[in-house]
């Protein structure tokens, strides 16, 4: 210990005096340009803490930061029981009402935030939606302190809760470091100095914002979240914002992928014809593509062409590599499209098998597993024998 401690201090004292210093803060990260965070104050807060939080998100990530003008807390975030702010709510409403140029959204109340489990929350994000929310409930008391000290110690301790969300934002996962910003339980008293983002999470940290926009590829992703809360027409938008931001000479998959989900869009709002039209564009733009094709089939199925859509939902499973995606689609499309709960069964066990977690898919294959039910795996015919 003592050896490290000298290795660490000695070559400093040798260095000579800096000559000079830069008049801008030091930003840790090498971020890219363009990286424009909106910061959203939601009910009573004071806005020297708002400005600051801001300043020192601009200095700790070298993001820009945009403060938005406060609003009050919108009730549809608050359990109708208690009045208390839904954590996941909440970030569901930053998500409906984002403004458009932000790269990520991240909203401030004063109110204690709450999920199903957990009550004493710092804060909370949403890593594939891009937005987060923070609380100073838990700092209050240091934030109106009248010891300045006291003030700027409160304030280090939200920014850094601040940082902990953003990376979430980036991607970051919970990490198992003793002491690291971006572990999953973080003491109040230890929010300070000594809980600090380890090498590793500076190196992802890193990665992520150092890596330029990409803006085609910003609008894919807010599409995709559109798409898995049923808002289409507003998924469609974002798509086809991503179809302009592409030229012919990008890469076909990119493409095509622009395609597919254009089409799936179209599908899912009953607009088939043309759908279909988009499908079969992102099938000759990358014929190893599955999905083009499992929409396909979804095309067939509505045209009442059952042989057709069984050959393109294999077409498809011959192409997909990922087991889960395969028997998960295969599972779904020929329970709730061709209502053929015996084929399902099988899929779904072998969805499962692979490690396939969606509720509704175990669900359903909990109740055709009932005894009872006659199961077919590929290839053989298993009997489940009543046991009643
Ligand atoms: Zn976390
Ligand atoms: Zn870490």
């Amino acid at each position: 210990m003592a050896l490290f401690a000298l290795l660490l201090i000695v070559p400093s004292l040798l260095e000579p005096p800096h000559a000079t210093y830069s008049a801008r803060p030091v930003v840790p990260f090498d971020t890219a340009e363009g990286k424009l965070l909106a910061l959203r104050p939601l009910g009573d807060l004071m806005e020297r803490d708002i400005d600051d939080l801001a300043r020192s998100l601009e200095y700790r990530l070298g993001v820009d930061v945009t403060l938005l003008p406060p609003l009050p807390i919108p009730p549809e975030a608050r359990d109708p029981a208690t009045g208390h702010v839904v954590a996941d709510r909440l970030l569901n409403w930053m998500f409906a009402t984002r403004p458009d140029d932000a790269w990520r959204y991240v909203a401030v109340t004063s109110d204690p935030l709450q999920t199903g489990d957990a009550h004493s929350l710092y804060g909370y994000a949403n890593a594939v939606d891009h937005v987060a929310v923070l609380t100073t409930f838990h700092f209050e008391a240091g934030l109106h302190s009248t010891d300045r000290l006291e003030r700027a110690l409160a304030r280090d301790k939200l920014a850094r809760a601040a940082v902990h969300e953003m990376a979430h934002t980036l991607g970051l996962d919970h990490c198992e470091h003793d002491l690291c910003l971006m572990q999953r339980v973080i003491p109040l008293d230890r929010l300070d100095t000594r809980t600090s983002l380890c090498h590793d999470c500076i190196q992802r940290l890193d990665r992520a914002l150092a890596t330029p926009n990409d803006p085609w590829r910003e609008q894919l992703d807010l599409g995709d979240s559109f798409f898995h809360r049923r808002y289409y027409t507003r998924a469609l938008h974002h798509y086809d914002l991503a179809k302009a931001l592409l030229t012919p000479h990008d890469d076909p998959r990119a493409l095509s992928q622009v395609e597919n989900r254009i089409g799936a869009s179209l599908l899912s709002m009953q607009i088939v014809a043309e759908g279909e039209q988009n499908i079969r564009r992102a099938i000759d733009l990358d014929p190893a593509a599955p999905q083009p094709h499992y929409n396909l089939a979804i095309v067939y199925a509505y045209a009442g062409e059952r042989a057709l859509a069984q050959e393109e939902l294999e077409r498809g499973m011959a192409l997909d590599q990922d087991p889960v995606s395969r028997h998960g689609f295969a599972g779904r499309f020929l329970l709730d499209i061709l209502d053929d709960p015996d084929a399902a069964a099988a899929h779904l066990r072998a969805y499962a098998a692979a490690g396939g977690d969606s509720p509704y898919l175990l669900e359903a294959l909990d109740t055709l597993s009932r005894p009872g039910a006659v199961l077919f795996t590929h290839g053989e015919v298993e009997v489940i024998h009543a046991t009643w």
